[in-house]
């Protein structure tokens, strides 16, 4: 079935409510996509997120006017195990309950930048001590990672945003730790991808996610000829300062396709994109390209 939804540029800019001015209690905060750190202040505060007080208080098992509620506590962390917790993309307010007790009962938070971490946590009261581990020491680091689960502590690993090992350190620690016969378990959440594929309109039933290309020309366009034949909605990150080479590479290649950039998700600018990739082109020779991108793109069958 073909799909015809995406004959011009349509910019659909989202509106977040409350994103300029924060409420007192409980304001909207995103992390900056450029910057490289969580901008403006906290959630909430010390005890000011109704939101989170509310739901803790929905997790205990409890007695309130006769009626006893039927959930159970968490069962607290296994010792040994390395939780890959997933943290907000931009939304701040993007943080599952899990990922909070999480980060809060672990020995250690195993963090692809420590300040970032550190700033996360500082905004949820929580103060675990943080290990750097990025890609430039993933290797390195698996070692004493894995001293540490043997020892039967808790390691959260984070990545600076998303979930970790999706175009984020934690493939090589994965490995090994699974190697070695500790348990590994995901605390789901936030992700790109996630985020960007179902709310584009393409095909969502196969996809093939790409990440992000070499930076080389050659490179680039003898990988995207290789995915010729891959089936299904292909998906990939993207920076700002080659998207239109990206976007010029498809036209070559794949001028019928539907192309949807899904930009800023879940921050105050987010906005999907959606054309050929010569409409998009047109787009950006009017404009320069910001924030962070999802393309997708389906090709015409
Ligand atoms: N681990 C992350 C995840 O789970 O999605 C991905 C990290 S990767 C280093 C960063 C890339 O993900 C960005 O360059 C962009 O392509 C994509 N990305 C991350 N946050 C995004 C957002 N809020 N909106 C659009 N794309 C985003």
């Amino acid at each position: 079935m073909v799909i015809r939804i995406l004959q011009s540029v349509h910019i659909i800019p989202i509106t977040i409510p409350n994103s300029t001015k924060a409420p007192k209690k409980y304001g909207q905060r995103y992390v900056g996509s450029d910057s490289g750190a969580l901008s403006g202040g906290v959630m909430g505060g010390r005890k000011g997120n109704p939101t989170l007080q509310n739901c803790n208080a929905n997790l205990v098992a409890r007695k309130a006017g006769g009626v006893v509620s039927s959930a159970m506590p968490p069962a607290p962390l296994q010792p040994g195990t390395l939780y890959l917790v997933a943290t907000p993309i931009g939304n701040l307010e993007d943080i599952t309950l899990r990922a909070l007790r999480t980060l809060r009962e672990c020995t250690i938070v195993a963090a692809e930048d420590t300040r970032r971490a550190r700033q996360l946590m500082r905004a949820h009261d929580i103060d675990r001590p943080t290990l750097s581990c990025h890609k430039f020491n993933e290797a390195k680091r698996s070692g004493e990672l894995l001293e540490r689960l043997e020892r039967g502590e808790t390691i959260a690993m984070v990545s600076d945003a998303g979930t970790p090992g999706i175009s984020d350190p934690g493939e090589r620690i994965v490995r090994a730790v699974l190697a070695a016969g500790y348990r590994v378990e995901p605390v789901p959440g936030p992700c790109a991808l996630a985020a960007a594929l179902p709310a584009s309109g393409l095909a969502t039933a196969e996809f093939h996610f790409v990440g992000f290309l070499p930076h080389k020309s050659g490179a680039r366009l003898r990988q995207l000829e290789a995915l010729a034949e891959v089936p299904g909605t292909l998906c990939f990150y993207e920076s700002p300062h080659r998207v239109v080479k990206f976007l010029g590479e498809l036209d070559g290649l794949w001028p019928e396709a539907q192309v949807v950039l899904a930009r800023e998700l879940t921050k105050k600018f987010e906005e999907f994109l959606r054309g050929t990739p010569a409409e998009l082109l047109a787009h950006y020779a009017e404009r320069k390209p910001k924030g962070e991108f999802v393309a997708l793109v389906q090709r015409a069958r």
